[in-house]
């Protein structure tokens, strides 16, 4: 297994498949890509997944745009999926195309899946995404759940005045459902001024969880804490934002839609082109080289002494 500078190793690979998307979230960070030029075809996305997977990376996380806007996002998944050492695919949706094609995607190998799941209210949803078919979301988590995408994740994005007062309708919701909500702190983006109007502290209710559990898990990425309630319900905090911690344990590169290696979600400084050579035919290992020095670009954005 490879690792960077700073000791941390890479196990997962975040594949965003395309920019396009079917929703206008006001407070999308796009993946930090910045205005990406085409897109991948399934076979290329294999074989970089191939050099990723060769260097010990185990993990890939499909994501966009909307990934379900790919008309091969099975194909791609099922080439992937087959990629030896590679044992878990997963994807990040904003489920409303998932209810036709969940069962598809299990097949295909996909092993389980995260929705954009903001608010439990129309109103709000419309506000936040500028879509009207909360109704379509839903369907689509049923049947994932239904077709045992497990475990199915709800990522609640916390946007202060917006959703912050759903947290416990949320949270009811995932333990009827049997999904795992996950709270996400706004991290900020080409939108500045969202930042600045929508960021909310998760602090306060990670206390509060907290005081709530002493069943706490921690996972290896990020060190994300998962809470475990009672009844059921299970609740995992995101927070990236001024958080050495979170940096220090980043064991993630990404695949921008365009074709580069991104070491970090912050950073448009240090990408490397790697889908180029791929085109003009470059043999395996200057495309190891490439994801290898894409690797030694990775340093955590947020730095310890900058936390104390
Ligand atoms: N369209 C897909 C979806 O909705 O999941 C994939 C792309 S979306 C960018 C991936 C995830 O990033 C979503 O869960 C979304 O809520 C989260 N996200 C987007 N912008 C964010 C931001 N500024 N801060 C924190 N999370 C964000």
């Amino acid at each position: 297994m490879v690792c960077d500078r700073f000791g941390r190793s890479i196990r997962d690979i975040r594949v965003a498949l395309t920019h396009r998307c079917n929703l206008r979230c006001i407070y999308c960070h796009g993946e930090g890509e910045s205005n990406p030029g085409g897109e991948l075809e399934a076979s290329e996305i294999e074989k970089i997944v191939r050099v990723a997977a060769g260097e010990g990376v185990s993990r890939v996380k499909l994501t966009g745009g909307e990934p379900l806007l790919r008309g091969d996002i099975l194909e791609v998944v099922k080439r992937l999926s087959s990629v030896p050492g590679i044992e878990e695919v997963s994807m990040t949706t904003n489920a409303t195309l998932l209810a036709d094609v969940a069962g598809d995607l299990k097949e295909a190998g996909l092993r389980r899946i995260n929705v954009s799941l903001d608010t439990l209210v129309p109103e709000r949803y419309r506000m936040i995404t500028g879509f009207d078919g909360l109704n379509s979301v839903l369907s689509g988590i049923d049947e994932a759940v239904r077709v045992g995408l497990n475990p199915v994740k709800t990522n609640m994005v916390l946007l202060r005045d917006v959703n912050e007062d759903e947290l416990w309708d949320l949270v009811r919701f995932s333990r009827e459902k049997g999904t795992i909500l996950q709270v996400i702190e706004l991290v900020d983006s080409r939108y500045n001024s969202v930042f600045q109007r929508f960021h909310a502290d998760v602090k306060p209710l990670e206390n509060e969880l907290r005081g709530l559990t002493d069943n706490v898990t921690t996972r290896q990425l990020h060190k994300r804490k998962k809470y475990f309630l009672t009844g059921g319900a299970e609740v995992e905090i995101v927070n990236p934002v001024h958080n050495s911690e979170f940096c220090s344990n980043c064991t993630r590169i990404r695949l921008t839609s365009d074709g580069k290696l991104k070491p970090c979600l912050m950073r448009n400084d240090n990408l490397v082109d790697i889908v180029g050579p791929l085109r003009r035919g470059a043999d395996p290992q200057t495309l190891r080289e490439l994801f290898l020095k894409a690797v030694d670009l990775r340093e955590p954005y947020c730095k310890v002494e900058e936390n104390e």
